[in-house]
This record gives structure tokens, C-alpha cells and sequence, in this order.
């Protein structure tokens, strides 16, 4: 069962969004119309045919994408989505997502994203895989550890990684695990990557309590969305003191007003499919969530959960954008009125990408960190992006999304007014 992105009347495109973004942006730095004009148009954009030979011996022919936004700053970098709706626009506004989300934390990569149209939860492992190995065939000449790296994103996986890397691999004739991050550790993945967007959430989390003047023990969390990032969020959150009074998959929501072990909870969705049903919660119409009054809510499901159709119903203090993209621009103006403080997907999302980044390191390098230097670095890399952010909005008076967008546009168009605009 897949949802849709959106269940308001917007019509909503992820491209125009993104484009909107950059514009805004541009006119508040003063960014040259030639930078602005080259970093709204994606650097490559790749559509393929992927014909797949089903289980039942029929055959299905799915389609598949790889937009690569920037090299400014270094080579591509960016998930691959497996989902029903996966579209053109999509990929195009994420692949630009995340060469923001690059810039903000200071790493050396450009923006991609790539990902195919099909029903992964209708297909068999064996179809999964021979589409997977079609899918990165297609791609072989365009991705590769010095040009486009990609990386798990929704219902996508290490398995999935390790058939890229074996596949890219055997195009080549040699090992190349750079190719994708987010890969088992057999095959030379890093510590601490499969819990790095969720870490890097609490890190960004903690740290604007700590510049509120915030105490986090007993603070009331709701996670929408419950699985490869929300689950490691609602896991640390629990450690950590916060109260985790909610919890959502695509299936449903539970609601425990003293706080969910989000560990049993994981134990119990891993066997029944879903969190809906548990037995220490009540249930709770699934977007409901979104709707409670918490002080920290994050959306860690898909982009588009919160839009004007549900945006004056929010009644949390503080959201932490951990999915891509979860706030449309109608409701973001209309949570900002409400007082709401936003932490923007581009910061709050970042430890993935960091991670990837120790990740691709250590493969170029063929020499392996521990788990607690990659946390410790996580950790650096994370505060220094988000006082970087904050500072910034401070100094000119604007949100935290703005910030980070002025901050990422403006690394990138110096990294491109240096080169200058070949030839
Ligand atoms: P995932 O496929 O592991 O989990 C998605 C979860 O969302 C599932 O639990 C699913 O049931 C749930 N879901 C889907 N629709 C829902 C709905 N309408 N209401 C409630 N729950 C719903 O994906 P993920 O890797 O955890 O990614 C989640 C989000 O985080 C995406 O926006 C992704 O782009 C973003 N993100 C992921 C990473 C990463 O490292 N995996 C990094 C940065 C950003």
C-alpha cells in the first residue's frame, strides 16, 4: 500500500517549487543572472526504458530516471526511489534538493536523483533485482565514484546497492564499491551510514533547544513515517529523554500519551507489516498525527505530508523536516504565521549525505573508521551546519529555510563563478 503525496486540493510541482526556491534565493543574495540561469536548468537529465522479465515469465517495460543537477562542487549525489508516482519533476526538484543540501553542509558533491516508476511492495525480490541490474546497465557511462553516487531513498536498500555495485562492477571488470553509498559493510560500506539521517536529525534537534534555552527531558515528539529514517529518530529521540507520544506508517498511527518504546514498536512493526494495531497504543487515523499538539513533530515519510489543507490544524511548536521536501510553500507561510519554527529538510536531512560522504571516502581510500569516528564527525559537521544556518538567519532577519537556501546558493555560485561558465 503506497500513498499518495498529497491528499489536499494544491497541485502541487516539486520542479516549480524548487524553481520558486532559487529565485527567491537569487534575488535575496544579489546572485548574477547568468549563475541563476545555469543553476536552474539541471546539468543532464537521463530517461530510460527498463524491460524486466516478471516471475509469471510476462514481461514489463518500467521507466527510470537520473537527473544530475550540479558538479560544481564535485560529483553527483543522491538517492534512488523505488515508488508508483516517481516522475520527471520529482527527481528534477530533488536532484537540486540536494545540491543545496550538499552545500549547507560543506561537502564536496553536486545534486542528484534518480529513481524508477513501479510498485516495489507488488514485486518479488528476483524482479526487484533484474530491474535493478537493467536500471544501472542503462546508467553504467554516467554514474561512478568520480561522477554520480548514488544511494539508497525510499524503498530502496543496501540489497539494492549491492546489486548496483555488483552490476556497475561487472561492466567494468574490477571491483568499484565507490559507485554507491549506503551499501552493506561486506562490500566495503561505512559504520554508522543506515542510522546517519536520523542522527543527524537529533543533532540539529538538540542543538536549536540548546540555543532556546530549551531542557529536551519530556518533550512530546510525533514521527510520521516509521522507516529507514523515522525509525532511527523516534529510537534516539526515546534515549534520549524526549517523549515519543506518536508514531505512523502508511498503514496507520499509535498514540501513547506517556511514550512509545520505539523499539518494541519496531520489533512489532518488522512482524506484522505496520505499527497500526500495536497493542501499548491506542490507534489513530494515520494523518491525524501531523495534528497533534507536541512540541517537535517530524515528518520522516514523503514530501507534500503538510499543505494548505492541513497546515492551520498543526499544532506543533518546533518541525523538523527529516523527509524531503515535507512542507509545501502555501503551508509553510501559514505555519510561519502560527509561530511555528521550522528546521528545512536541506539542514535537518543532511547526515545522510554526510555519512555518504565518509562513506565514499573510505571506499576511495580502501581504509575503514570505527563507528565512533563517523558519529563524532557526523556530529562536527552537523553543529557547524546548523549555527552556519542559524547565524545567517539571524544576521539577515529570515527563516531557517531561507537561511540555508542563501547560504547552499551562495557556496555553489562561488564554486561556479570561480570556474567560470564553460567555455
Ligand atoms: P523508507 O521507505 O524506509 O520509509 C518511509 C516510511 O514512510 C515508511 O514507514 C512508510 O510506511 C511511511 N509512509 C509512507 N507514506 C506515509 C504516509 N502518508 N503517512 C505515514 N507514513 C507514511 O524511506 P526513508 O529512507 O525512511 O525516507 C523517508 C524520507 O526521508 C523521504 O522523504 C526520503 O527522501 C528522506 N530522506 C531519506 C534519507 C535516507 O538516508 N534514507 C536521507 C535524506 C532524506
Amino acid at each position: 500500500m503506497h500513498a499518495t503525496r498529497t491528499s489536499s486540493t494544491e497541485d502541487v510541482n516539486p520542479w516549480q517549487i524548487a524553481q520558486e526556491q532559487l529565485a527567491q534565493s537569487a534575488q535575496r543574495i544579489g546572485l548574477s543572472s547568468a549563475i541563476h540561469q545555469k543553476l536552474a536548468h539541471p546539468k543532464r537529465i537521463i530517461t530510460v526504458s527498463i524491460p524486466t522479465q516478471m516471475d509469471d515469465g510476462s514481461w514489463e517495460v518500467f521507466t527510470g530516471y537520473r537527473v544530475q543537477h550540479s558538479l560544481e562542487r564535485g560529483p553527483c549525489k543522491g538517492g534512488i526511489r523505488y515508488h508508483p508516482d516517481v516522475n520527471l519533476n520529482e527527481m528534477k526538484a530533488m536532484a537540486m534538493w540536494m545540491t543545496w543540501k550538499s552545500a549547507v553542509v560543506n561537502i564536496p558533491f553536486g545534486g542528484g536523483k534518480g529513481g524508477v516508476a513501479c510498485d516495489p511492495e507488488r514485486m518479488s525480490q528476483r524482479e526487484l533485482e533484474r530491474m535493478t541490474r537493467r536500471f544501472t546497465t542503462e546508467l553504467v557511462d554516467v554514474i561512478g565514484p568520480e561522477k554520480d553516487i548514488p544511494a539508497p531513498d525510499v524503498y530502496t536498500d543496501e540489497q539494492v546497492m549491492a546489486w548496483i555495485v555488483d552490476t556497475y562492477s561487472m561492466n567494468k571488470g574490477y571491483m568499484v564499491p565507490g559507485v554507491v553509498t549506503g551499501k552493506p559493510l561486506a562490500l566495503g560500506g561505512s559504520q554508522g551510514r543506515r542510522g546517519a539521517t536520523g542522527r543527524g536529525c537529533l543533532c540539529i534537534i538538540e542543538e536549536v533547544l540548546r540555543v532556546r534555552n530549551e531542557l529536551r527531558e519530556g518533550l512530546t515528539m510525533a514521527v510520521q513515517g516509521f522507516g529507514k529514517v523515522g525509525s532511527v529518530v523516534a529510537r534516539l529521540a526515546a534515549e534520549k529523554g524526549f517523549r515519543v507520544i506518536a508514531i505512523s506508517d502508511v498503514r496507520g498511527a499509535v498514540f501513547n500519551a506517556h511514550g512509545l518504546d520505539a523499539s518494541d514498536l519496531l520489533i512489532y512493526a518488522r512482524e506484522n507489516g505496520s505499527v497500526a494495531g500495536y497493542p501499548e497504543a491506542e490507534s489513530l487515523p494515520r494523518d491525524d498525527l501531523l495534528l497533534l499538539e507536541c512540541d517537535i513533530l517530524v515528518p520522516a515519510a514523503l514530501e507534500c505530508a503538510i499543505h494548505k489543507g492541513n497546515a492551520e490544524q498543526v499544532s506543533a511548536r518546533i518541525i523538523a523536516e527529516v523527509a524531503n521536501g515535507p512542507t509545501t510553500p502555501e503551508a509553510q507561510t501559514i505555519l510561519e504565521d502560527k509561530g511555528i519554527f521550522m528546521l528545512p529538510d536541506i539542514l535537518t536531512n543532511a547526515g545522510g549525505v554526510t555519512v555518504s560522504y565518509f562513506e565514499w571516502v573510505q571506499s576511495s581510500q580502501s581504509y575503514f573508521w570505527s563507528e565512533e569516528e563517523v558519529n563524532t564527525n557526523l556530529h562536527r559537521i552537523m553543529l557547524k551546519a546548523f549555527h552556519d544556518v542559524y547565524n545567517t538567519a539571524q544576521r539577515n532577519s529570515t527563516s531557517m529555510r531561507d537561511a540555508a537556501m542563501d547560504l547552499a546558493v551562495s557556496r555553489v555560485a562561488e564554486a561556479q563563478r570561480l570556474r567560470g561558465i564553460y567555455p
